[in-house]
């Protein structure tokens, strides 16, 4: 929280700064803005793959990079293609499944059974089911949180003894901006 507060007030003190600069200034700014969040968030998910005990290998942190970044869940062979592009060097789809398991076991990513496609954790900090709505007509995956939801699952499997090792919700449907342009 305490850094959260000081980025906040550095944002305001750069913009102060950065007002009296022309509009075109101002948009180079909020993309790079942008950009560094996303990098910031990058970086912890790439210390809480550490902290879980996981190597973190440069093509690892890519494909993590790529999925933190997608607006929508990618496939392998989209990943592997976008990763090999960016590393210059030819990856192949097994080592991108191996990569996307290994982030997926250390509760990062998530795949999404019904699209075949991996979408990186919004809250990957506390172990959770990752529960997402999934549209049929964009594709698009939003997770959404709710304890009370886990906790019904977690009960239920509980009390019939069985032992969860993977959880993922999925419910299909039609997010709100298709059905308004439909
Ligand atoms: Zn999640
Ligand atoms: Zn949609």
């Amino acid at each position: 929280m305490l850094d959260l507060a000081g980025s906040t007030l550095y944002h305001q003190m750069q913009h102060c700064i950065t007002s009296q600069f022309s509009k075109m200034t101002d948009q180079q700014k909020s993309l790079s803005e942008t950009d560094s969040e996303t990098q910031s968030d990058v970086e912890s998910a790439i210390a809480l793959c550490r902290a879980r005990g996981g190597q973190m290998t440069p093509l690892r942190r890519l494909v993590l990079a790529e999925l933190m970044m997608s607006d929508r869940p990618l496939g392998a062979y989209d990943l592997r293609d976008q990763v090999s592009t960016k590393s210059n060097r030819t990856i192949s789809a097994p080592s991108i499944y191996r990569i996307l398991d290994f982030l997926c076991d250390l509760g990062v990513a998530a795949r999404i059974e019904s699209r075949n496609a991996y979408v990186a954790c919004i809250h990957p900090e506390h172990d959770h089911a990752c529960v997402f709505l999934v549209c049929e007509t964009c594709g698009d995956a939003t997770e959404i949180e709710n304890p009370k939801v886990e906790s019904l699952i977690s009960n239920d499997a509980k009390r019939l003894g069985f032992n969860v090792t993977h959880r993922t919700v999925e419910l299909s449907g039609i997010c709100a901006p298709c059905q308004s342009t439909a």
